[in-house]
């Protein structure tokens, strides 16, 4: 078996991961640190839940690690990981910090949706890795503020969400920034064609992983189907909130609009929520994110781009609201339950025409989702 202690990495790291208490890498961190470790490029297929984040922080970290900070000088940025939400740019941040909190290697994150002033500040500690949503940081360079003529690594993270959000010119202009000679790593849930233009015009002959999450990951996921019409949503996701068992919730739905109108309803119906979207400024989000992570409610109405790479620890339920018409949206929805060994469950509740909608998710899978009767919940 392999285990972290057999990887070679600095004992502050092993301390670190001692203390997150994981017992063995999962099967991408397996495959994707030793090649990491050996300085190749790599393309990596692999859900968010697999523990992927890991997967390239903790080789990352242990290759910074090792250069020791100068003292007096400037300690220029080595690794630039590129995200496409604020949301999962915090949560790549925060497993660095977690990890490296045992060495000197400082992260800052840099996203969009808040003053300079409080980027300053984060660049002023000198990171030596910096996680960043592709606009911002492209601002920055743009303005000359942050210097880049040091990095070593690169790694672009859920990729095909990036190109889906429309930010492949960012991407590319920043990456036109960087120094030619440098290791590159690209994460992606799904492989499309554009997906791996993308991967083929960055790495240099890379090495390349799958660890189907479809497969690996979806055993621990029940998903159930509900029939139910529009009009009658609110009330299912009602009567569940009301008399099922649940740890934490969270629910997908289509628009902001529909996100802050269901959380409205709910809790007229004494069921404390909060909606989760795009439209809320960046402290207002933190605030409902940290009070859904600290258990203050426990039920969170979404959007997609909202919770993207929402890492909440016993995510319980998810509830798909609707169905989503891209089958790769509702793989990437469940996703969020059912983390790294955990059970879950996902929800779907299906109107009639969302049911083609159905059919494209069960043939991505290859699996028939579980319907329920309308007595059950
Ligand atoms: P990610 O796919 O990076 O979003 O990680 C999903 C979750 O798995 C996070 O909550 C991590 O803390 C957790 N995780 C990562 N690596 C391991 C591991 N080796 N053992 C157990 N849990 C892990």
């Amino acid at each position: 078996m392999i285990t972290f202690d057999s990887m070679n990495l600095d004992p502050a790291l092993i301390a670190a991961i001692k203390e997150e208490a994981y017992d063995k890498p999962t099967p991408i961190q397996e495959k994707a640190i030793p090649i990491i470790e050996r300085g190749k490029d790599l393309i990596g297929q692999a859900q968010t839940g697999s523990g992927k984040t890991a997967a390239f922080a903790i080789p990352i970290l242990n290759r910074l690690c090792k250069i020791a900070p100068e003292p007096d000088s400037y300690n220029k940025v080595k690794a630039i990981v590129l995200a496409p939400t604020r949301e999962l740019a915090l949560q790549i941040g925060e497993s660095f910090h977690n990890y490296g909190r045992y060495t000197s290697v400082g992260t800052g994150v840099i996203f969009g949706g808040v003053t300079p002033k409080r980027h300053m500040k984060v660049l002023k500690r000198e990171p030596r890795v910096i996680v960043a949503t592709p606009g911002r940081l492209l601002d920055f360079i743009q303005q000359d503020v942050i210097e880049l003529s040091d990095v070593e690594l690169l790694v672009l993270d859920e990729a095909d969400r990036m190109l889906e959000l429309g930010m492949l010119e960012d991407v590319k202009a920043i990456i036109r920034q960087l120094p030619k000679q440098r290791q590159n790593l690209l994460f992606s849930a799904t492989m499309s064609g554009p997906v791996k233009e993308l991967a083929k015009s960055i790495c240099k002959d890379p090495e390349t992983i799958v660890v189907k999450g479809e497969k690996k990951n979806l055993p621990k996921i029940t998903q159930y189907v509900y029939f139910v019409e529009e009009t009658h949503k609110a009330e299912r996701l009602i009567d569940f909130l009301k008399f099922e068992t649940y740890e934490s919730v969270l629910v997908f739905v289509r628009t902001k609009g529909k996100a802050d109108r269901l959380a409205k309803t709910i809790n007229i119906s004494n069921i404390r929520t909060r909606a989760l979207h795009g439209d809320l400024n960046q402290s207002e989000r933190v605030k409902v994110l940290t009070m859904f992570k600290n258990k203050e409610i426990s039920v969170l109405i979404a959007t997609d781009v909202a919770s993207r790479g929402i890492d909440i620890d016993r995510l319980s339920h998810v509830i798909n609201f609707n169905v989503p018409n891209v089958a790769e949206t509702y793989v990437h929805r469940i996703g969020r339950t059912g983390r790294a060994g955990e059970a879950g469950i996902s929800i779907s509740y299906c109107s009639k025409v969302e049911e083609p909608f159905l059919k494209r998710i069960e043939a991505l899978q290859g699996t028939k989702l579980t319907v329920k009767n309308k007595s059950q919940n």
